[in-house]
Formats: structure tokens, sequence, C-alpha cells
């Protein structure tokens, strides 16, 4: 543990209207530490009544007009005092991170921080740049009349937000940045295992100048919670980031309600390294790809293909940069790796790994379930699969550091083997032969397709899934699609 961090003071209630807020039945869930398996505090369990409270609240201040009408150049403002903000708690909030989610220190400020305010400022600028169309209609009657017709997006409304544990507070600002930008009010719900940033993230927020009401953060399990939030009749789009599991659950849910749903899912994203690619560069690309946030990554490149000619040679220097991860706690300086983010996920990952092994997979890296003291560690693993078995690792997102890797022959074979999965999240092609990387940047079934590259994301660039992994984009100008309605006028005159 930090010796920084006094677990007495972290904020642990609630942030509903403006206000700390615990679960109005008293009921709470310990959240831990997971580099030391310590729990660290107790959250509100948030009940159906608690999420109808939140719920209740942002309507109210999407109905006050003090948000939606505000001028969009004061709500830009806002958002941008926001980010300030974050910038400025950026020791506070990388400590509650790695704290609570486990991650090296060093990335928490590089990736969760800074990170959230490019988001924010980026997104804020879209307040000032929603627009509509004017158009020329061509209807007749009654005869003489003429038609001034125009299109205007107005904000979705209330916005529940549903976000994973791997990137708490990034994951957090990709939701509540467009939406309210866009105008909509919105209600958080974090995961379970790491509610302190986004309930921080809430209170600066509101410190910044945020009416009260407009953003709120309940906490909860998924099943309960997040389930209510779901279905509140008054939330009219749901935001998710999450398992396939748990996203075809709200989509059903939201396709009986008719209520507007944007997922963003699992991956099980190929990294493809063609024969031309120096066995250096893709050593580092690959590695980087799978073992970057520990493997808890949803586009982690956890399907290795390389060209058979150096198969051998790149998958064994996969195995010997994984022996050399130095694993630990993310406040010790000399750690390369963190734990898994639970006990349950460790146990997962383990569990994946052993059955990779038991239907054929060869592990060339050292013994993964040596757990180092009492955290939730697992060494990074490298799973030589020369056959190309259709392995549980091949087919099943580990969201762990395991990488499994498949030897091929030609450009059609690995088209056909990257493709062959459920998902359809991320794909990269390491190769400096174009007319190759566009063909597979054609082929491949992937939302984003990197070349010579993994796992780099852009506010300005759209990102989502094709398939499993998800329906809908985020970022960029699609944000305006997600967050508000397109409504029509027509003036006849
Ligand atoms: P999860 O689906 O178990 O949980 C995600 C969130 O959903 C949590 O807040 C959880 O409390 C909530 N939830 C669970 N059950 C629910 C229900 N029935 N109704 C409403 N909410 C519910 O996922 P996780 O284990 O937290 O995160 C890992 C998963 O997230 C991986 O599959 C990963 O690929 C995916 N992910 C996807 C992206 C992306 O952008 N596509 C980004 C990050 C993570």
């Amino acid at each position: 543990m930090n010796d920084q961090v006094r677990t007495e003071t972290l904020h642990t209630k609630m942030f509903i209207n403006g206000e700390p807020t615990p679960s109005a039945a008293g009921k709470t869930f310990p959240i831990f530490n997971p580099a030391t398996s310590k729990e660290l505090a107790q959250i509100p369990d948030a009940t159906a009544e608690d999420i109808d409270h939140a719920v209740r609240t942002s309507k109210q201040a999407f109905e006050s007009d003090t948000w939606r009408r505000m001028p969009p150049s004061t709500r830009e403002r806002l958002l941008l005092t926001l980010a300030d903000l974050v910038e400025k708690h950026t020791d506070e909030l990388a400590t509650l991170e790695t704290l609570n989610q486990g991650k090296l220190l060093a990335f928490s400020k590089m990736l969760e921080v800074a990170g959230s305010v490019q988001w924010l400022r980026y997104m804020a600028g879209w307040a000032t740049k929603i627009e509509g169309t004017t158009l020329d209609l061509s209807i007749a009657f009654p005869p003489g009349t003429r038609y001034n017709a125009s299109t205007k997006r107005v904000p979705a409304g209330v916005v529940a937000a549903i976000v994973p544990w791997n990137f708490p507070l990034l994951m957090a600002v990709w939701k509540i940045a467009p939406a309210l930008a866009c105008g909509c009010t919105v209600v958080l719900k974090p995961a379970e295992e790491t509610p302190l940033t986004a309930i921080r993230l809430a209170e600066l927020a509101y410190e910044a100048g945020f009416p009260p009401g407009v953003f709120n953060v309940v906490t909860g399990r998924g099943e309960t919670a997040g389930a209510a939030l779901v279905k509140h009749p008054l939330v009219n789009k749901v935001t998710f980031t999450g398992s396939t599991e748990v996203g075809r659950i709200i989509g059903r849910q939201c396709a009986d309600d008719l209520k507007r749903a944007s997922l963003e899912l699992g991956g099980k994203s190929p990294v493809i390294v063609l024969d031309d690619c120096d066995p250096r560069t893709a050593i580092e690309g690959a590695a980087g790809a799978i073992f970057f946030n520990h493997g808890q990554v949803c586009t982690a490149g956890s399907r290795l293909y390389v060209a058979r000619s150096i198969y051998d040679e790149v998958v064994q220097g996969i195995a010997a940069v994984a022996d050399g991860i130095a694993l630990g706690s993310g406040f010790d300086a000399a750690a390369q790796m963190g734990p898994m983010v639970s006990s349950r996920h460790r146990d997962k990952v383990v569990g994946m790994i052993a059955q990779g092994k038991d239907e054929g997979g060869e592990v060339l890296s050292r013994d993964s379930a040596s757990a180092d003291g009492d955290g939730y560690f697992v060494r990074p693993t490298v799973i030589a699969n020369r056959a190309c078995k259709p392995l549980s690792v091949v087919k099943e997102e580990v969201f762990g550091p395991v990488l499994v890797a498949m030897p091929y022959d030609d450009l059609e074979e690995v088209l056909a083997q990257a493709n062959d999965s459920e998902y359809g999240l991320g794909a990269s092609v390491w190769t400096n032969q174009l007319d190759k990387a566009l063909r597979l940047v054609d082929g491949i079934e992937a939302g984003t397709v990197w070349v010579n590259t993994h796992n780099m994301v852009d506010p300005a660039m759209p990102f989502g899934g094709f398939k499993a992994s998800g329906i809908g984009r985020e970022h960029g100008r699609a944000i305006v699609d997600a967050y508000t309605e397109c409504k029509s006028v027509c003036i006849a005159y």
C-alpha cells in the first residue's frame, strides 16, 4: 500500500444531486487493493430505490433547462474547467486508480488522468459545433404553399452510463464528456470493483460549476443497480462498455423498452505479422499489444498470427519478454506489470491458461499462476499453438496477459483465421508491404485496424466494434448521433 494514501480519507459515497449520498437502505459492499488483497473501503450497494432517486434527479436537471438550454459556449467552458480540475488533481486521481485498480502509477497518470483531460477538452469543443441542415422539400400541396424545412439535433435526455473496471476514470470520461457536451444529463455507474475515481470525478464536476443533478454517480452491483438503471423508464439512452455477455442482456432490455443503446463490448483482436517484418519490431509490437495494462484491454492483441518463416523467432522472443517482466504493486517503481483487478478475475485468467494447456497449447513462458505475495498477480503468458487448434484461448476473451500464437502460410489463410471470431473490435498488421497491408485492412472485420502499431486511440477517431464487439461508435463526430435525437422542423408559408 502506498504510504501517501490514507484510506480513511477516501470519498466513498455516491454522488447524487450535488451531494455525497449513502444507499437509502444503508447497504454496502467492500472494495479491495488488488496488489495486497486488503479491503480498502465499504461502498454503497445501491438498490432500485437509490437508482430511482438518481434518475429522477437527473431527469429534473434535464427538464429544468439550466443545462440543455444553457448557451453551448457555457457548457463548453464548464467541461474545460472540469478538465483543468482533473489535471490539477492528477496525483490524487492517479493514486486512487492505482490503489483500487492495480495498474502502474505511471499509467494511471499518463492514460487515465492525462487521457481523461484530453478527452474532456476535445469533447468540450463539440458543445458549440452541433448543427442541423436546411432542406428543400418537394411537397406540392396545397397549391401555392411553400415549405421551409430544417433539422436540428436535440439532447437525447437522461443517459445511463455503465462502465467496466479496466480504465475506470477514462471509460467514465468517454461516456460523460460527450453526453454532457450534447446537453444530456447523466447517471454513471462505475464497475463494482473500481468506483473511487468516478466518485471524485463527479465531485470535481460539481466544484467546476455543473448544476446539481446534471452528473450523478451511483455505485452498486451489475445485476441489481446496473439492471435497475437500464430499465428505469426515465432513462432515454444507455451507453454501456463491458462484456459481450452483459451487453446482450442490456441490448435485449433496451430493445424491449425501445431505448437508445450504444454497446462497446469484448474483443479477441488479431495481430498479424508478415514475413518482411523485422522480428525485433514484431516482438516489441506484439508484446506491447497484449501486455499493455496487464492485458486488461478490450482491444488487447490476444491472438498472434506470424508468417511461418519467422514464427519461432518471434514467439520465443515474446516469451522472453514475458519472462523478463517484473510483477509488483503499481506503486513500486520497479514493477512493469501490476495485478489483475480481483481474485475472481485472477482465477478466471489462471483457469483459461490451464485449459489452453489441457487442450494442447504449449506454454513457452514461465509459470503463470505464481502468486507473488497476497495480490492477484498472474505472470504474462505465451501459448504456442503450432497446429492452429481451436483452443478456448483462441476463441474466448481472456482479458489478461495471455497470448496465443499461430503460424500461417499465406495471406488468404491468415485473413480467414483473423476473421474466424465472433468478435470484431481491433486488429493490427505488421509489414512494410503496402499492397498486402491494404488488402488486410480491407478484409479484416474490425472497428479499428492498425498498421505497425496497436491499441492507439484518439478522441477524434471513431471507436467501436463489428459483430459481437458492439453496436455504435464513440469519439469524433459519431458522438453527436450517439447523444442527440434528430428533429425535423417543417414550416409552411
Ligand atoms: P462486465 O460486463 O462484467 O461489467 C461492466 C459493467 O456492467 C459493470 O459496471 C457492471 O457492474 C455492469 N453490469 C454487470 N451486469 C449488469 C447487468 N445485468 N445490467 C446492467 N449492468 C451490469 O465487464 P467487466 O468485467 O467490468 O469488464 C471487462 C469487459 O469489458 C471485457 O469484456 C472487455 O472487453 C470489455 N470492454 C470493452 C471496451 C470497449 O470499448 N469495447 C472497453 C473496455 C472493456
